[in-house]
């Protein structure tokens, strides 16, 4: 009996692509320090994204000593109410990750570890939740050609074939629908501080428009809270996700730092697994509070270093069961390589 598998990709997923496709060739693409990228303005070399937004040049000429990462959590929690800078890093995040997406795309590196085991086990795969911005997780299905659409967005139709991807953080190429709001001048989309409100499904960008300023980026910087929770097209796509989880037994998550703020949806993703689910988890900076929320869930928990190899083995248990329980209704089996159960009707 196969597993099915529900797979739920932060940040650490990112950097394992960028550090294989580095292995290979050097690239210049740090997804830690999306500040320092130097990005010319709608393709043209003399002007640079970052002079195009004052407000947030100002903001990381006055924090040298932090570091990226640091510099957004003291911002998302002192001075959000600081709507132009904060619009402006939002603008910013969409057009660097969209351009640290296609340089992945353009130096994809064959074998990647998980690019095999996709190839697989593709149609054990149930949903992949993803939290990144990035089209990583993407580009490696799209390499391999494998079928997927992203949940809740204009490519999740009634014929939509493939993985279910979910990305309840929004995504580099998402964009409000057609006819919600419109500003027509690039530049314009810069200076404003619109506020995402629930316009609907998202569109999704051409590579092309990727590269230019959104009407307004559907993204959550990190470290804010996901105030997009209530929005139509993320409670449809959680109350998707969460259907694809009863179909499944098996969760793998992966690359988590499991930030304080991330907490309550990536608990609720654990707890709609079904009860004595096999857990595999990757160690994070919280690996103690998150393997403890896991075990609210099921006994059956191990923690991987998804780059041994040995270790990435055991995310497909062959199954050796033995029986544990045995009723008139029914007998209760139990791996003794995972722990996994599982329960047959007579
Ligand atoms: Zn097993």
């Amino acid at each position: 009996m196969d597993d099915n598998f529900i797979i739920i990709l932060g940040n650490g997923f990112t950097k394992g692509v960028l550090a294989w496709i580095n292995n290979a060739i050097p690239i210049n693409a740090n997804s830690s320090n999306p500040f320092s990228f130097d990005i010319s303005y709608l393709n043209n070399p003399d002007i640079s994204l970052m002079s195009k937004l004052p407000k947030l040049q100002l903001l990381i000429s006055q924090h040298t000593s932090m570091d990226d990462f640091d510099l957004m959590r003291w911002f998302t929690e002192n001075q959000k109410s600081d709507l132009i800078t904060y619009a402006q890093m939002r603008q910013y995040l969409a057009i660097v990750y969209s351009k640290i997406s296609k340089i992945i795309s353009k130096n994809w590196q064959r074998d990647f570890m998980w690019e095999n085991w996709f190839k697989k086990y593709q149609n054990n795969i149930k949903a992949i939740i993803s939290f990144n911005y990035d089209l990583s997780i993407e580009t490696l299905l799209l390499k391999n050609n494998i079928d997927y659409y992203r949940v809740s967005t204009e490519e999740d139709t009634s014929t939509s074939e493939g993985i279910s991807i979910f990305k309840p953080h929004g995504s580099c190429d998402y964009e409000c629908p057609d006819g919600s709001f419109s500003i027509d001048d690039l530049d314009t989309r810069l200076t404003g501080s619109i506020f995402h409100s629930d316009s609907g499904i998202p569109k999704i960008l051409s590579v092309k428009e990727q590269m230019e300023p959104r009407i307004t980026p559907d993204i959550i910087v990190p470290f804010e809270n996901n105030f997009q929770i209530d929005f139509r097209w993320v409670t449809r796509g959680y109350s998707q996700i969460v259907e694809k989880m009863r179909e499944s037994d098996s969760c793998i998550l992966y690359g988590l730092d499991y930030h304080k703020v991330d907490r309550p949806e990536i608990n609720y993703l654990i707890s709609n697994m079904p009860r004595s689910s096999r857990f595999i988890y990757s160690s994070s900076k919280s690996k103690i509070v998150l393997e403890n929320e896991i075990r609210k869930r099921s006994r059956v928990v191990s923690r991987i270093d998804y780059r041994i190899k040995e270790d990435f083995d055991k995310l497909h248990c062959k199954h050796r069961y033995q029986i544990i329980i045995r009723k008139k209704k029914y007998t209760t089996m139990k791996c003794e390589l995972c722990g996994k159960l599982v329960k047959h009707w007579n």
